[in-house]
């Protein structure tokens, strides 16, 4: 489709329209830009926060649709969180857990955390992102595999789309083209199944149940042909998020955990983003029935305030790791900041918030407004699906809703419309794919909802606009 924007809109991922904002950039390197476009035009800087709001530093003020990167549940200004960790440097600002050494938060926060866990995760492992859970995760399931004496076993199958970090294994999971090209990744025994995205991936005429048993038969035979005595572990989010917010297609994990379970091949569930309530329950796994052998967390396990992930495992893996730390003298596996007192002890109070402000049905009684009027936009034009579940949802951006063909990625219409919203106080992501993400504080009001589907809605007219006159 060969339409050209107007320039003023040809702009950067999530960057402001406009040069109000120009600043020297100087040193910092910011990720996921346009490095060139970027020292021209300077970044969107954030100076300050107050519950689902933040400000600019020329005072302009956002209702953030995206809490931060899909992080921050309790909004930009939770005083008990300022105050655990205020607490906890005053008391102990930092002590490791090498070698037999613990401290009170990472006990308490491991208590926690084990309590309101999916089944059957009995231990919690402590890190500083979601990237570092994912390849803790990698190296206990190799660790694992060898202990069972398993030496071939050691292939991972992610989703393409899937969004598990950057680390290089990690990235090597995230089977997104932008953040593996020339950065020489995959590694190898790092494997890609299909996306469970059933409006862009289902075939005509094919129901969801269909499109789910076509998703398992193809990992049952990616499984047998890359010999079932080689893969080791299956690793997804529940709700697809950083590649385009995808809900999986009715009966799709019930189809893939019966493939797993014929092959010895772990289940791992990234709750990076879908844990802590944001799909309707405390967990991803509970709202779409995983049973998990090994669970991720991270961002709004401390509200985003601090870097805090954790690695949760069951019994299963635990004893085998056991075994294999008395072979080897120590499970020769640790980060200097894990287990960080301080980040600990803000998750361990926001845990205490989730609970006693009943987080889980707080996001309950909020949901069918947010997918009310998240429905609501694809009667636009330029709206080919509009999907979410819980407080998270997308609207995928087409060229034709009819073949749901997309406008080639050089135009950049997903950008156009975050920057539009920009422009109207609303902060939201443009994912690859055109597909707008939005994934508010879990503390917004009905009102607020209100607000960011009111600021939405003008965007989607504008970019309506824009591209009838660029036709
Ligand atoms: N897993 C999922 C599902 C994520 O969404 C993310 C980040 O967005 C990660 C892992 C990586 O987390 P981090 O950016 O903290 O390394």
């Amino acid at each position: 489709m060969p339409i050209a924007l107007p320039q003023e809109t040809m702009t950067i991922m999530n960057a402001p329209i406009g040069d109000s904002h120009k600043k020297d950039i100087a040193h910092a390197l910011h990720p996921y830009t346009n490095l060139a476009v970027h020292e021209d035009q300077g970044p969107l800087i954030i100076s300050k926060g107050e519950g689902v709001y933040v400000w600019d530093d020329q005072g302009n003020r956002y209702l953030e649709g995206l809490g931060g990167l899909w992080c921050v549940s309790l909004g930009f200004s939770e005083p008990r969180l300022a105050a655990a960790a205020a607490d906890q440097f005053a008391a102990l600002p930092y002590s490791h857990t090498f070698a037999h050494r613990s401290t009170e938060p990472v006990i308490a926060l491991a208590d926690k955390l084990l309590e309101i866990a999916p089944e059957p995760m009995t231990k919690a492992f402590f890190l500083s992102s979601g990237s570092e859970a994912i390849d803790a995760m990698i190296r206990f399931t190799w660790y694992y595999n060898n202990g069972r004496g398993l030496t071939e076993k050691k292939k991972i199958i992610s989703r393409k789309r899937g969004y598990h970090g950057v680390t290089v294994a990690g990235g090597s999971l995230t089977a997104i083209p932008l953040m593996q090209n020339d950065f020489d990744l995959p590694l190898d025994r790092m494997i890609h199944t299909n996306t469970a995205g059933y409006y862009r991936y289902g075939r005509t005429g094919e129901s969801e149940e269909e499109f789910a048993t076509r998703l398992a038969d193809n990992l049952e035979q990616l499984i047998l042909s890359e010999g079932p005595e080689t893969v080791a572990a299956f690793v997804a989010e529940p709700v697809m998020g950083a590649g385009g917010v995808m809900t999986p297609p009715a009966t799709y994990f019930k189809k893939v955990q019966a493939v797993l379970k014929k092959y010895d091949v772990l289940m791992v569930a990234d709750e990076v983003i879908c844990g802590f309530g944001r799909t309707g329950n405390m967990w991803g796994c509970q709202t779409y029935d995983i049973q998990p052998d090994m669970v991720t967390c991270a961002k709004q396990l401390s509200s985003g305030y601090l870097p805090i992930s954790a690695l949760m495992i069951s019994d299963k893996i635990y004893d085998v790791l056991k075994e294999q730390s008395k072979k080897h003298g120590a499970l020769g596996m640790g980060y200097t900041y894990g287990g960080h007192p301080v980040s600990c002890a803000v998750a361990l109070e926001t845990l205490k918030i989730y609970e006693e402000r009943n987080i889980v049905d707080r996001v309950r009684e909020l949901a069918p407004r947010f997918q009310e009027r998240l429905s609501a936009l694809s009667k636009s034009p330029l709206v080919g699906e509009a999907r979410g579940v819980g407080l998270i949802g997308a609207l995928e951006l087409v060229a034709d809703k009819n073949t749901r063909e997309q406008y080639p990625a050089e135009l950049k219409i997903g950008a156009t419309l975050a920057a539009r919203a920009l422009n109207h106080g609303l902060v939201v992501r443009a994912l690859p794919g055109d597909v707008i993400g939005i994934c508010p504080p879990l503390i917004i009001t009905k009102e607020q909802i209100d607000e960011l589907f009111d600021s939405l809605s003008i965007a989607v007219t504008e970019t309506e606009a824009l591209v009838k006159k660029a036709a």
